[in-house]
């Protein structure tokens, strides 16, 4: 008997009986099939329902099935689903331009469509490095960014990435870039509040330039408030500014990873809107095409652009991108998002969550933060809140919540990013449109698995 054409142990129940599947996704347990899926809630083909508490992967912004969106995409299969960018312009990737554009900081206005969030980092990185070639500047190659950090699953994106277990197979085939610490008071025991923490941290920048050589160094990219492999890091006072100004006196330039923070999940459209601090380039995913369709977007200067495109042309581009179907789902997302005041509910309920998981807090000594803004909040289990000393490895605290909480209803996001860098986070993220109620729902799953959690907790550990 041949091998089944598998590549992973993705076992699906098929009419009772098992099939092994032939996608090979790295799950770590089985996952059931998904029926269907509405506002906040998603069942599988036996009728069990979830909770979508981390909209994907912080993707779901505005819940699934929004009937605007949906009809949006239906009027413009009526008329094209394709035309490649090189042949025609569409009426659908003109408008959300324009939109995407209105939203935008003053001077950010020239927008490059892509599928998703890699392709929209990778594509940060060509327009820097042409940029810099149209100003006589050959030798700044290099793009400085954090670690922890992710910015995506190709190769360009991933040498940029800060994160060992993801990096660490391909490290031989990419160019190593210089990397900084991310600014994570909370392990270092310094005030986020006070704005010398902000300048100790934005100051290694700074640093790093010298030690590279500023003449080399293209840009400096980072995530304004972190995503999955920092679990929600907001900046310290002063952070931005000073990341900022440095770039500024070192003729570096400026990218924001909005892949995550963008489209209103933090309580302003882009996260970076909280300091007021405007980027050179910005790249933007996830919550732009809210998991209608893949859609990504690179924003950038205008005279960055209109420097490029008279010089040899942006030498980079993606057969699906400014796909007409994609962008129309867009902006159906973006005017969802206006009308409905998704951004500012996003605010409110964030505000209400992180005061239920502080008080969830209260009640659990092993979690030893709780962060993020709007609804881009996270906390951290920890075996010592004092010394901040992680739970031992090998008790997979972070799958072992996650596939806890899967099995009462409730999905949520976790990473460990250790190796000396931070502990067991989780990702707690519905949709915008959440409601108090749900907020409630969430709560009280969390606790109980929580406290399933407890139960299950090494000797070692004495929380
Ligand atoms: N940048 C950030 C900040 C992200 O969170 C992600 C995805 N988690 C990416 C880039 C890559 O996006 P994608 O998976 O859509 O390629």
């Amino acid at each position: 008997m041949s091998a089944p054409a598998i590549f992973s142990a993705n076992t699906l129940v098929v009419e009772g009986r098992p099939h092994m599947s032939n996608l090979f996704y790295q799950t770590k347990a089985p996952r059931p099939t998904l029926a269907r899926a509405e506002g906040i809630y998603m069942w599988d083909t036996s009728g069990k329902r979830y909770i979508d508490g981390s909209s994907g992967a912080m993707v779901s912004n505005i819940g699934h099935s929004n009937p605007a969106v949906l009809a949006a995409m239906r009027a413009q299969m009526d008329k094209s689903t394709f035309g490649y960018r090189l042949h025609f312009q569409t009426d659908a990737s003109e408008a959300l331009a324009d939109k995407v554009a209105s939203l935008t900081p003053k001077g950010l206005d020239r927008v490059f469509f892509v599928s998703g969030g890699s392709e929209a980092v990778e594509s940060t990185l060509k327009l820097a490095r042409q940029y810099a070639l149209t100003q006589g500047q050959a030798q700044r190659t290099k793009v400085i960014s954090r670690y922890p950090s992710y910015h995506g699953s190709t190769l360009g994106a991933l040498a940029i990435t800060g994160y060992a277990p993801m990096t660490a197979p391909f490290d031989p085939m990419m160019h190593a870039m210089p990397k900084i610490p991310a600014p994570r008071a909370y392990l270092d025991g310094l005030d986020p509040t006070d704005t010398a923490t902000g300048l100790h941290y934005a100051n290694m920048l700074e640093a790093k330039i010298l030690e590279e050589g500023p003449a080399t160094i293209l840009a400096f990219i980072v995530e304004p408030i972190g995503g999955a492999s920092t679990g929600a890091l907001v900046p310290p006072a002063g952070y931005m500014q000073r990341i900022r100004q440095i770039c500024d006196q070192y003729g570096v330039l400026l990218i924001h990873d909005e892949v995550m923070t963008g489209g209103g999940r933090t309580g302003r459209f882009f996260g970076a809107d909280h300091w007021d601090v405007t980027p050179d380039i910005i790249a933007l995913s996830k919550g732009f095409g809210a998991g209608y369709v893949p859609l990504g977007a690179m924003i950038a200067r205008n005279d960055i652009v209109e420097a490029v495109m008279n010089g040899d042309g942006f030498i980079h581009g993606y057969t699906y991108a400014g796909n007409p179907l994609a962008c129309a789902a867009g902006l159906a997302v973006l005017n969802e998002i206006e009308q409905h005041s998704l951004t500012e509910n996003a605010a409110q309920m964030g505000d209400a969550l992180k005061t239920r998981l502080e008080a969830i807090m209260q009640r659990y000594p092993v979690i030893g933060d709780v962060r993020g803004k709007g609804l881009l909040l996270a906390f951290e289990l920890m075996a010592d809140r004092a010394t901040k000393e992680p739970l031992p490895a090998a008790f997979n605290a972070h799958s072992r919540l996650v596939d806890i909480a899967y099995d009462n209803g409730l999905i949520i996001y976790s990473r460990r990013t250790r190796g000396g860098i931070a502990g067991d986070h989780f990702l707690v993220c519905p949709p915008m449109i959440v409601t108090e109620p749900q907020l409630d729902e969430i709560t009280d799953i969390l606790d109980q698995s929580m406290q399933q959690l407890m139960a299950e907790m090494p000797h070692s550990v004495d929380p």
